[in-house]
């Protein structure tokens, strides 16, 4: 048997940490297991679907590195492989057919009965809701049915339930599940509109996309009981489960946009690397068999992972967590990869700074130990931007000094003295005595106006540190501009 496992968003938004970790958990089953990873999109509730959604969450699939075998393909969304169409609302000839077989078996009857009838029986007799509407008084022949139909008539189509009994599987994650068919009543497979509903679509695609093992969510485990008798029905094989279990904010609520940010976007723009991202989200309901061995690339975990290292107890997100799992990624990464990923960062916030090797490495083995994501870089190499220097208001007070133009035209000399390119942290420290003796200042009078000629304000980064990462040309502009600043 071929492992055939899918992951079937709704595209109602962007890809959050949950659909995402149930995207990956699948992709590294099959991978593990040399199957294939399908993408199905589940669009049928037309209200809260949207075609740009879709594109999305293929766009957050493709960000983390998640490629699928079977679906819509990501650049042109047309589909690709044997079982298409990949998008339910372009599947509703084949849930008619499947519906049109289950008439026929009397495993499903047309409902003529209105809304307001329905709304009226849910409303009970006034002692509190009903969750089981009762069959009809008279259920008509499948062919009548049609005929009816045909004519103009609504009718939504119910699954008839049989038989009063109990569903058992074992489920991948929490092992034996009973689930009673009296939690369920006759329930609609396609509504009088003519839209076909989630568990039957489920149902009929996982079947004929010959799905052999499907990781979801806990909140589908009580669908679960419906698509067995779906399938029963049918007389389709059934799927194994495994219902992962929730994740929840620190709060040990449902985790959701109340706790910031959870959607794949959101970290992507905030500076996570989707590595991070995935090793971290892999944590949230899994472990690798190795004993402490919490950072993994996607290629250790597709070796590592199985469903019986999955944990049914819910997971809480701990971002604390993330950072240290993204900070880890991100220093592991070579200097070449780190650098065209910052410099997205960089170039998005205007900040330009040099670009050959030999400058990249030593800005960025400074730098990087103190990442926790890409967005910190622009902290970090904003001084090193021309463009961005600018003396602030916080340099007032300098700028009134008595000894700072002495210190300026000291600073400025030993720059234009100094022979190379750069200045070393052995040329600045010898400069700054210098200008310590020329201009006859020490302490703040001397570190601050050289400070404010540097990066426009009297206290932040080390200079020792930054003046080696700034051209001498750079450093003979800026002393100018604070001199301009001045006047
Ligand atoms: N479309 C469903 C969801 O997004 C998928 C349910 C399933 O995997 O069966 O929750």
């Amino acid at each position: 048997m071929t492992v055939r496992v899918r992951f079937a968003p709704s595209p109602t938004g962007y890809l959050h940490v949950g659909g995402a970790r149930t995207a990956l958990y699948n992709y590294l089953y099959a991978k593990k297991n040399g199957g294939a990873f399908i993408l199905r999109v589940e669009d049928t509730d037309v209200e809260r679907s949207t075609e740009e959604a879709m594109r999305m969450q293929i766009g957050d699939l493709k960000w983390l590195g998640l490629p699928w075998a079977e679906g819509p393909n990501p650049e042109t969304l047309k589909d690709m492989g044997p079982h298409g169409p990949y998008r339910q609302s372009q599947r509703k000839q084949i849930y008619m057919e499947q519906a049109n077989k289950l008439l026929d078996s009397g495993h499903a009857y047309y409902d003529f009965r209105t809304d307001d009838e329905l709304e009226k029986l849910k409303a009970g007799d006034g002692e509190g809701v009903v969750h089981h509407i009762p069959r009809p008084d008279k259920i008509v022949s499948a062919d009548e049915g049609r005929k009816r139909v045909v004519s103009g008539e609504k009718a939504a189509i119910r699954f008839k339930i049989k038989e009063s009994k109990e569903y058992v599987f074992t489920d991948l994650v929490r092992g034996e599940v009973r689930l009673p068919s009296d939690m369920v009543s006759d329930f609609v497979l396609i509504r009088s509109n003519g839209m076909p509903v989630y568990n039957f679509c489920c149902v009929v695609d996982d079947a004929l996309m010959k799905i052999t093992h499907v990781f979801r969510a806990e909140e589908h485990l009580s669908n679960t009981v419906r698509q067995m008798m779906i399938y029963e029905s049918l007389g389709m094989p059934v799927p194994k489960f495994g219902h992962m279990s929730f994740i929840l904010g620190p709060d040990r609520q449902k985790l959701s946009k109340r706790h910031g940010a959870t959607s794949c976007n959101d970290f992507n723009l905030r500076g996570y690397l989707p590595e991070a991202i995935l090793n971290y989200i892999a944590l949230l309901g899994w472990s690798s068999p190795n004993e402490n061995q919490e950072i993994m690339s996607i290629e250790e975990m597709i070796q590592l992972f199985d469903y019986d290292r999955l944990n049914s107890a819910p997971a809480v997100f701990d971002e604390e967590k993330l950072n240290w799992v993204n900070a880890t990624h991100l220093r592991a990464l070579p200097t070449d990869e780190l650098w065209k990923r910052v410099k997205a960062f960089l170039v998005r916030e205007r900040i330009d700074v040099p670009d050959d090797k030999e400058w990249v490495e030593k800005a960025l083995s400074l730098f990087r130990p103190r990442m926790t994501t890409l967005a910190d870089a622009v902290t970090l190499f904003r001084p090193l931007s021309d463009s961005a220097y600018k003396v602030g208001d916080e340099s007032k007070e300098v700028l009134g000094w008595a000894e700072t133009p002495k210190v300026w035209d000291a600073w400025e000399a030993g720059l234009k003295a100094h022979g190379s390119d750069y200045l070393s942290e052995p040329d600045f420290n010898a400069l700054q005595d210098k200008v310590k003796d020329a201009a006859g200042v020490k302490g703040k009078h001397l570190f601050m106006p050289i400070r404010v000629a540097v990066i426009g304000k009297p206290s932040g980064a080390e200079l020792k540190e930054l003046v080696p990462l700034l051209k001498k040309t750079s450093l003979l502009k800026r002393v100018q501009q604070a001199r301009n600043a001045r006047a």
